[in-house]
């Protein structure tokens, strides 16, 4: 099963990709963690996407399209994988399609999750992260289980840089710029699924779920 996640920053992608892909037993591929991972490592990947990641921009399309065919070209994303954050706009669509075409596959679906600006910034507001290994937490609703510390390492917890107020803005109008065509281009290809994104993490699975019965 090769699918895409498409979504609004803070809507539960990554949850439910990170649901979905042990349920399906396929490797769960998030741009985002993996330029995060990056930059907490040095890599020159890393260094080359901090000032667009810290400011809530895009990382150019060279950058993404390198580290796309690299990962999607290990043996573990051979039979499947879920893709969360990727592609992010209309010209990253074509990168996709060169990557997936080169390696004679294509995608069953994409689905996009959506909910309401409020419960967005709610959402993204309350997250914490570790900066040690990157495990997300939430003040409210998936709090660890000492205040502000994370639960497998003890390291303090810290909000993402580009979880601050206006740095949320910035990304949820580029959502809406250039990605929210995304989800158009592939509904004309007829491989759209819209998910309701509000509600308790397994309401919204079960959606999932059944989304992926249309399969
Ligand atoms: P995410 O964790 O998916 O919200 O991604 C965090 C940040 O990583 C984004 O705000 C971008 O700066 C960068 N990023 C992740 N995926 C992409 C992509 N496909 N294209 C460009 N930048 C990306």
């Amino acid at each position: 099963m090769r699918l895409v996640f498409i979504g609004p920053p803070g809507v539960g992608k990554g949850t439910q990709a990170v649901r979905l892909t042990d349920s399906l037993r396929v490797p769960h591929v998030s741009t985002g963690d993996i330029l995060r991972q990056g930059m907490r490592e040095g890599t020159a990947v890393g260094r080359k996407a901090r000032e667009f990641v810290d400011a809530g921009k895009l990382v150019p399309d060279e950058v993404m399209g390198d580290l796309i065919a690299e990962r999607l070209a290990k043996p573990d994303a051979r039979d499947g994988f879920v893709l969360d954050g990727f592609p992010r706009t209309v010209a990253q669509i074509s990168i996709l399609d060169d990557v997936l075409g080169r390696l004679g596959v294509v995608l069953d679906r994409v689905f996009v999750l959506v909910a309401p600006e409020q419960e967005i910034v709610r959402r993204l507001g309350g997250r914490r992260v570790c900066p040690q290994n990157g495990e997300v937490y939430h003040v409210e609703s998936h709090p660890p289980k000492s205040p502000g510390v994370c639960d497998s390492c003890g390291t303090a917890l810290i909000q993402r840089p580009d979880d601050a107020e206006e740095v949320i803005r910035e990304r949820l109008g580029v959502y809406a710029e250039l990605t929210e065509p995304v989800a158009s281009a592939y509904a004309e290809r007829g491989l759209l699924v819209e998910i309701d994104g509000t509600g308790d993490p397994d309401a919204v699975f079960e959606r999932l779920q059944q989304g992926l019965e249309e399969v």
